[in-house]
């Protein structure tokens, strides 16, 4: 038997080996995770992406809390992740209260404290919008939950890497991570889940991590995600300053040199590498295709749901163009695309 098993599979010791080697792979990562935001190991969960973790937070704790309430508080410009899981839960008798948002995007720690009650189990808020930029006032908003103890989530996908995130400071019970986001492989995320906190699982299976996510884990995205985290976190400091900087040189020279523009989502309290703008009398789309032909890769939300609710609209949300500064990006690239930026709109507002 020794002969055919050898031959079909490989050593069967080195093949134990293996395993044990990948599992201890697996902990490793699960451990540099874990330091990045102050957590313990344990309390790290890994999933597919970012979207799995949100499905796994927001529908895990309802159906975990069901028995004690079906009231979840969250913005109405959460990512599709969480606005379609609260969605999916109204739909299943779960009571859904949205803050309302300023007009840089921002929910207020007021505005929490008046919605939450007996009922509330969750509340869900994410730590920074990848439309606007905008950064929540978390701390605030999570310190109020806790008192009433209510479970906490945000999803910090974007602010993961970017900005310094502590889940003890933060009052987090749970917060989404994706690996992309931070130049790791696609397909990884996590989920923190602070110890003593309940999630129903939403992949039934062998019980792999601890019974919140069934399913083999994927050993090199996991350890690639790890490798990305250290790094993103190491370089935190000083690119976060370098792009906060080039940032801020952008919107000022662009907003100085032309009228009609408006700066979309919070001045100051917005991701490093978020600029959203809109242009009166231009279309993001032609923008976007203009920009595409000389390379830069942006985006417009003439679309948004997020530009709606914060009081874009008609002319200012058509013309609104998003640019993401990213670690590859130097200052000559920011000048490069401000001069053609400048240029691109002002010929195509001589052409209405
Ligand atoms: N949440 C936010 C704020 C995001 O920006 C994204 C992705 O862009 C996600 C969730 C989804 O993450 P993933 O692409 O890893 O599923």
């Amino acid at each position: 038997m020794m002969p055919y098993f050898s031959e079909t599979f490989g050593n069967p010791l080195s093949m134990h080996r293996f395993g044990a080697e990948a599992l201890e792979a697996v902990e490793i990562a699960r451990g540099k995770i874990a330091k990045t935001i102050n957590a313990k190991p344990e309390e790290i969960v890994f999933t597919s992406g970012g979207t799995e973790a949100d499905n796994l937070a927001v529908k895990g704790v309802a159906y975990a809390k069901v028995q004690q309430g079906k009231n979840i508080i969250t913005s109405p410009i959460e990512h599709e992740a969480v606005g379609n899981s609260c969605r999916y839960l109204a739909e299943h008798g779960f009571d859904i209260s949205y803050l309302p948002v300023d007009v840089d995007g921002r929910v207020s720690a007021a505005d929490a404290r008046a919605k939450i009650t007996p009922k509330t189990v969750l509340v869900t808020i994410m730590h920074a919008n990848n439309e606007i930029g905008t950064v929540q006032p978390i701390e605030d908003i999570f310190r109020i939950a806790g008192e009433k103890g209510v479970i906490t989530h945000t999803d910090a996908v974007q602010t993961y890497g970017a900005l310094p995130i502590d889940v003890k400071a933060m009052k987090a019970d749970l917060l989404s991570m994706s690996s992309h986001k931070i130049y790791g492989p696609k397909g990884i995320g996590a989920l923190y889940v602070r110890e003593g906190v309940d999630v129903v699982p939403m992949m039934h299976g062998k019980g792999q991590e601890k019974g919140k996510r069934a399913g083999t884990l994927n050993v090199p995205a996991i350890v690639g995600f790890s490798i990305a985290a250290e790094l993103a976190v190491k370089e935190m400091k000083k690119e976060s300053k370098r792009q906060t900087k080039m940032r801020d040189r952008f919107i000022n020279h662009i907003t100085d040199a032309m009228k009609g523009i408006k700066l979309n989502g919070h001045p100051t309290k917005r991701l490093p590498n978020n600029i959203n703008l809109s242009f009166d009398g231009i279309t993001g789309d032609e923008i976007i295709k203009d920009l595409g032909r000389h390379g830069v890769a942006a985006s417009t939300s003439s679309n948004s749901n997020v530009l709606r609710i914060i009081g874009v609209s008609g002319e200012k949300a058509t013309g609104s163009v998003r640019i993401t500064l990213g670690r590859e990006t130097t200052e000559s690239d920011a000048r490069h695309v401000m001069a053609m930026l400048q240029k691109l709109v002002e010929n195509a507002r001589k052409r209405y």
